[in-house]
């Protein structure tokens, strides 16, 4: 990219981002965990879904599933049957099993702190990742980049790419270090219940004006 245009975005990200801070000061996960099993499978059922709807599964579900030993001894049958309102629900429940099994068998119980470790647990990439480091370790070693995110970046022109990792890469390029842990939870929130998807009005809005191209701009949700 040319050195013009990166400094150009760069510029634009920060002001966008002083106005979310200001706007939106507290953004924190939707998920509702009591343990930190509890987080990681909850994320990882919140995939292709809402948080909603995962809240709804598991406000029961976490009554039963508290530990990493109660996850990894599941009954998969049973498991399936519990989590079936949500999207993708058979492999989900063989991801989380399986990773509540590796947890316990690998990482002596213990959720691990690291993206090299987390990504090697079934259904864990790059974005659920993050998400758990950052709300389970408060570590803050990347930005992902969920649908919400995406749409938000290419509306804004924060990106050339749709594929969410390489997404990520171009928001960390562009947003400085200590801004990534607002950005974890401020830029997913914000695009899912503010900047939504549907085109609206939006000449007038604060955002849009530091960047008004972005009111005629409506990727498409993947
Ligand atoms: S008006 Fe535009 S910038 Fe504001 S929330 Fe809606 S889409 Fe986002």
């Amino acid at each position: 990219m040319a050195e013009g245009k990166f400094e150009e975005r760069k510029a634009r990200a920060k002001k966008m981002l002083a106005y979310l801070k200001k706007a939106y000061p507290e953004p924190k996960t939707e998920l509702t965990y009591k343990t930190p099993i509890q987080l990681v499978a909850s994320v990882m059922l919140s995939a292709q879904s809402t948080d909603k709807r995962v809240n709804l599964v598991t406000d029961t579900l976490w009554k039963k599933y508290k530990t990493v030993d109660d996850l990894a001894n599941a009954d998969l049958a049973e498991f399936t049957k519990e989590i079936s309102s949500i999207t993708f629900y058979r492999n989900k429940a063989k991801a989380i099993i399986g990773t509540a099994k590796m947890i316990r068998n690998e990482f002596g119980g213990k959720i691990p702190k690291t993206e090299k470790e987390l990504v090697l647990l079934p259904g864990i990439a790059y974005k659920s990742a993050h998400v758990i480091m950052g709300e389970l370790h408060g570590i803050y070693e990347g930005i992902p980049t969920d649908t919400h995110v995406r749409r938000f970046a290419l509306r804004f022109d924060l990106t050339d790419s749709k594929d969410l990792t390489k997404i990520s890469k171009d928001l960390e390029a562009l947003i400085q270090k200590s801004d990534w842990k607002y950005v974890n939870n401020g830029l997913v929130l914000y695009g899912r219940y503010v900047c939504r998807a549907l085109p609206h009005p939006c000449e007038d809005h604060p955002l849009t004006k530091i960047w008004p191209p972005a009111a005629h701009r409506w990727p498409k949700a993947k």
